[in-house]
């Protein structure tokens, strides 16, 4: 007879029909929304407390920034590396936030464990093997971006990796995909976030700002993102967007982002899930599952 079992096992609804359930910095990522912001990329220590400051006043939990920055040109700003990786810690031990930030590869998995609470495995990096093998080793939670010419089962495969190794908090990110239209930078694949969600007991999460490229997109995807039912969004945010050193184009203004906060808590309401800046927090926080 035919084996008709997925080619991925752990991460899927075949293995483990319930959904799981990652806890960091007092958010269970899964049950409530969540949601990360910060700028694409760390540029100095201004910046980085400024838009930290920001994001704290509007309860955000999750502070991204890229400090090893995968960029398509050698000649691009390819970010403040370890220097990065400090100022991010600083700015979000401050305001008690928990640090998402990208892994480019296998020998950066130490230094980046020591600095982030969540490690991101960006879309050029889904597929390189000896990376997922080496986050299948650690014990802390990995972001998983769907590679841009990447089939659902070959994410799923990629996120296999991890759990097999023996870690199982995998938070996969549908951040878009190539396609024939350039009108927007990607195409955003809202309908594999509804099917992950039927196929894996993962957390899915979406990123609309690589997934539109465009600001004005932003509030619109991320709303559509929650109705199609991911469990958070990881945005970029910037206190002078305009002169961004990476991802201008895509990062909201602060009171763009101040202003989707209430639509987007509204939507979540709606599927009976809340965002994490509405749930009332513990003095101390936690990172442990
Ligand atoms: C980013 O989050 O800034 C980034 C580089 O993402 P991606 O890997 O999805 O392009
Ligand atoms: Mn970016």
């Amino acid at each position: 007879m035919m084996d008709k079992r997925k080619p991925y096992q752990l991460v899927s609804r075949e293995w483990k029909t319930e959904d799981t359930v990652i806890l960091v910095n007092g958010v269970e990522i899964g049950k409530e929304l969540m949601l990360a912001a910060g700028p694409c990329a760390v540029e100095n220590e201004e910046q980085v407390f400024t838009i930290t400051e920001f994001l704290a006043k509007q309860q955000v939990r999750f502070l991204r920034g890229g400090a090893y920055k995968p960029r398509s040109s050698p000649y691009s700003f390819q970010g403040l590396k370890t220097e990065g990786l400090q100022l991010l810690r600083k700015a979000a031990d401050k305001y008690g936030m928990a640090v998402v930030s990208e892994v480019m590869s296998a020998d950066k998995v130490d230094e980046l464990c020591e600095y982030a609470d969540i490690l991101q495995v960006g879309t050029r990096n889904m597929q390189n093997y000896p990376l997922l093998r080496a986050l299948g080793k650690i014990n802390k939670p990995v972001l998983l971006k769907r590679g841009m010419s990447s089939t659902v089962e070959e994410w799923l495969l990629a996120a296999e990796y991890i759990l097999v190794g023996g870690n199982e908090r995998v938070i996969l990110c549908e951040r878009g995909i190539r396609t024939f239209d350039t009108a927007t930078r990607n195409t955003l694949d809202l309908g594999a976030v509804a099917l992950v969600k039927q196929l894996s007991h993962l957390p899915v999460i979406v990123d609309p700002s690589q997934g539109t490229g465009n600001r004005n997109l932003v509030a619109p995807l991320s709303l559509a993102a929650i109705a199609a039912g991911a469990d958070g969004l990881i945005i970029e945010v910037h206190n002078q967007p305009e002169r961004a050193l990476s991802d201008g184009e895509q990062s909201l203004y602060f009171d763009q982002f101040a202003a989707m906060m209430q639509p987007l808590a509204q939507q979540g309401a709606l599927r009976n899930k809340h965002f994490d800046f509405q749930k009332p927090r513990l003095p101390e926080a936690e990172t442990t599952a």
